[in-house]
C-alpha cells in the first residue's frame, strides 16, 4: 500500500484491510472483487491484485510458508528486488540489499551521483553502492535507518541537513547542491487521451461494466465507454427504446502517471432497465447506494456519487 502512496493516506485503508484479512489464508480465500473494493481510492490497483495472487501462491503452492531467500521472495507476483530485500532483512535480520526511492535519494546526494536514477547505468551503479554499504550484521537496522532517513530527514523537497547524521561526509551538502540530486528525469509531455463515459440510469440503478483483469483499472467496475449507442450493439438498441432524458455533463481530466485522460460523461435516464442478454455478461445493473461494495476507479466513484440524486 505504501508504494507511491503516503503513510497518512494509507493508514485507514490498512486498518480496514487488516481487520477484514488478518491472515494470509483469509486473503487467499477471498474474491479479488472484495480485495479491490477495499483498495478503491488508493489507486495503482495492480498492487491489490498482486497482493491477492501472492497470498494464494504462498498458501496453495508453498503450504503457507514464506520463501526463505530474497531471490525466492522476488518470484512472488509484484515483488521487485528492493521489496524482496526489505521483506527478507526486516523479517529475519539477515543481510539483504534494498534500494527504494528514499535510499536512492540519500545515496545520490551523499555521493553526488550524476544522471537520472531511472537510467540503467545509474540504476546499476546505485545497486553496486547499496550492496557495498549493506552490513553483514544488523542489516535490518541499517535498512530501516536508511529508509527512515530518506523519508524524514533527506526528504525530496526540503532536506534537513542541519540535523542529518551524514552531514559531515555528504558531498551534496558540502557543495550546497542537495536540491540538484537525484537528477530529474528528462521532461516529456504526457499524452492526452479521450473517453466518453455513458451513465445509463434507471431509478437508483446504474449500468456498470467489468473491465478486463489486465490493463488500466484491471478487474474494476467502470462505466460503459462508447461514442454512440450503436457501438454498444443490442445493449444500445434496448437502452435507446427506454430513453427518457439525455444530459451532457461537464468534461473533466483524470491524470495517470503516464497520460491524461479527458472524460466526457453523459447521463441517459431510462424509463426502466433493459434486460441484459448473454453476450453482455460483463455488464451488471448495480445500485447507486451500494457503491462501497464494489471496486471502482476513483473518477467513476466521484461521478456516480455526484449523480446519485435523480435528475
Ligand atoms: Fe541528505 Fe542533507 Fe543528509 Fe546529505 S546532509 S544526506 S543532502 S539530509
Amino acid at each position: 500500500m505504501l508504494q507511491q502512496t503516503q503513510v497518512a493516506t494509507v493508514i485507514p485503508y490498512y486498518e480496514k484491510f487488516m481487520s477484514r484479512f488478518p491472515t494470509l489464508e483469509s486473503l487467499a480465500k477471498s474474491e479479488v472483487d472484495e480485495v479491490l473494493a477495499l483498495w478503491t481510492g488508493l489507486g495503482y490497483y495492480t498492487r491489490a491484485r498482486n497482493l491477492h495472487k501472492c497470498a494464494q501462491q504462498i498458501v496453495n503452492q508453498l503450504a503457507g510458508n514464506w520463501p526463505e531467500t530474497p531471490e525466492e521472495i522476488e518470484q512472488l507476483p509484484g515483488i521487485g528486488r528492493s521489496t524482496a530485500g526489505a521483506i527478507h532483512s526486516l523479517t529475519t535480520g539477515k543481510p539483504a540489499t534494498i534500494l527504494d526511492g528514499n535510499v536512492k535519494r540519500v545515496l545520490c546526494r551523499f555521493y553526488t551521483v550524476e544522471g537520472w536514477p531511472g537510467k540503467p547505468k545509474v540504476h546499476n551503479h546505485l545497486w553496486e553502492l547499496a550492496d557495498k554499504l549493506t552490513p553483514q550484521k544488523k542489516a535490518d537496522h541499517y535498512n530501516q535507518a536508511m529508509m527512515d532517513l530518506g523519508a524524514t530527514v533527506c526528504t525530496r523537497r526540503n532536506p534537513a541537513c542541519d540535523i542529518c547524521p551524514l552531514q559531515s561526509d555528504c558531498k551534496a551538502h558540502e557543495a550546497g547542491e542537495q536540491h540538484s540530486f537525484p537528477n530529474s528525469k528528462p521532461k516529456k509531455a504526457k499524452p492526452v487521451k479521450r473517453a466518453c463515459f455513458l451513465i445509463f440510469r434507471a431509478g437508483s440503478k446504474v449500468l456498470l461494466h467489468k473491465r478486463p483483469s489486465s490493463g488500466i483499472w484491471g478487474g474494476l467496475w467502470s462505466l460503459p465507454e462508447a461514442e454512440s449507442f450503436e457501438e454498444l450493439g443490442s445493449l444500445g438498441t434496448h437502452a435507446l427504446k427506454e430513453l427518457k432524458q439525455e444530459v451532457l455533463l461537464e468534461e473533466f481530466r483524470h491524470t495517470f502517471s503516464h497520460y491524461h485522460l479527458d472524460i466526457q460523461p453523459k447521463i441517459y435516464e431510462l424509463k426502466k432497465q433493459p434486460a441484459l442478454v448473454m453476450d453482455e455478461a460483463r455488464y451488471e445493473w448495480q445500485d447507486l447506494n451500494n457503491l462501497d461494495q464494489l471496486g471502482l476507479p476513483s473518477p467513476v466513484v466521484k461521478l456516480l456519487t455526484k449523480i446519485r440524486n435523480p435528475l
